[in-house]
């Protein structure tokens, strides 16, 4: 399977994405040293700004009248006191797009593009989920999803510091692979790619061949492994604790920065994944759920909210009408609904 066969919106998004994940790379030591505080006390990077600028202009090339949703904009970049994050941006911008004659303007603009209102099709962009990962040495993604009439149609999670392969499995007769995730070590990086109706794929930085994705066929729930956010304030991990011991699992949840949670399950090395607000009001924003949903659901997984709900993405850039999270391999996920509702978590 080659990216060119999911569509020309998927080839050119997944594109941009691997370049984003390239440019990441290659600039992750010299993003790193200029961060900034947003007015919700989250950090900004300048990694941050330059990849919603480099996807955005990408955007504003291919499909110039879709609308983008993304989580930055540049009122901060404007300021006096971030004067040389922002020229710290316009520098790395013009070593990715060499030879553009980059002027700060143009470059705020693309990131500004990002202001763009949620119509009947429109793009959603987190440019670096997992900021904190990314700050810690862990993981971060990069997440672009295209939304048409409240569903997403495609989801792209780039991943610069994960790479999934694929190796025999232990019956080679099934004539299955399994998929292998690596977090640490010598990490390729690549980007995972999912189309309605058209499966979830893995794509190197290198060559245009694609992997299918595929969730997990564990159906015992004794044997559930679930991934965490890394953040004890995002979601009540004791809460999942106490699930787990309820599905009769002792194993760890795995804890993980961003939609690289969302990867992993797809690729079948995690059944669960769980969000549990701490503050039952908090709802999630559309560009950290999007690409990751339509990924687990294209590698045969399910993906709701604490309710059983499925995720609404007609309500803004929130989930206004969604409470926490549930994505799981399918097979065990009414098993998790019946504790939950059993619970009354949230
Ligand atoms: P994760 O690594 O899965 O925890 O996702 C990171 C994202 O969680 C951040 O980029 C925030 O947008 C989001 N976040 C921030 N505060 C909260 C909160 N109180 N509850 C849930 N998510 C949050
Ligand atoms: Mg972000």
């Amino acid at each position: 399977m080659q990216l060119e066969s999911l569509g020309s919106d998927a080839a050119f998004a997944g594109e941009a994405i691997r370049d984003a994940v390239r440019s990441m790379r290659a600039m992750e030591r010299d993003a790193l040293g200029y961060t900034l505080t947003k007015a919700n006390a989250s950090p900004v990077t300048v990694a941050d700004f330059v990849v919603q600028a480099l996807v955005a202009s990408r955007l504003a090339e291919h499909v110039p009248n879709d609308p983008l949703v993304a989580e930055e904009d540049a009122t901060i970049l404007r300021t006096e006191t971030a004067r040389e994050v922002r020229g710290r941006v316009v520098e790395l911008l013009g070593r990715i797009r060499p030879g553009c004659g980059l002027e700060s303007e143009q470059v705020l603009a693309w990131i500004d593009r990002g202001r763009g209102l949620c119509g009947p099709r429109f793009w959603t962009l987190d440019p670096i989920d997992g900021t904190k990962g990314l700050l810690r040495g862990g993981q971060y993604v990069v997440a672009l999803a295209l939304i048409v009439d409240g569903a997403v149609q495609i989801g792209i999670v780039g991943c610069p510091r994960l790479s999934v392969t694929t190796a025999p499995a232990s019956q080679p007769e099934s004539g299955e692979h399994a998929m292998v995730a690596a977090l640490e070590g010598d990490v390729e990086g690549g980007v995972a790619v999912a189309v309605r109706g058209r499966g979830a794929w893995w794509m190197s930085l290198h060559g245009n061949h694609l992997t299918r994705l595929s969730v997990s066929s564990e159906s015992n729930p004794a044997q559930t492994r679930a991934l965490h956010s890394l953040e004890s304030r995002h979601s009540d991990v004791d809460e999942l604790h106490r699930i787990l011991r309820e599905l009769g699992s002792h194993a760890s949840p795995m804890l993980m920065d961003g939609q690289t949670k969302q990867v992993l399950l797809a690729a079948g090395a995690a059944e669960l994944l769980m969000r549990i607000p701490i503050d039952p009001e908090y709802r999630e924003t559309i560009w950290e759920q999007a690409a990751g949903a339509l990924l687990v659901e294209e590698a045969g997984g399910r993906v709701t909210d604490l309710h059983g709900r499925p995720l609404d993405f007609t309500t803004g850039r929130h989930l206004l009408r969604n409470t926490g999270l549930v994505a799981s391999n399918g097979l065990l996920h009414d098993a998790v609904l019946v504790i939950v509702r059993h619970r009354h978590v949230r």
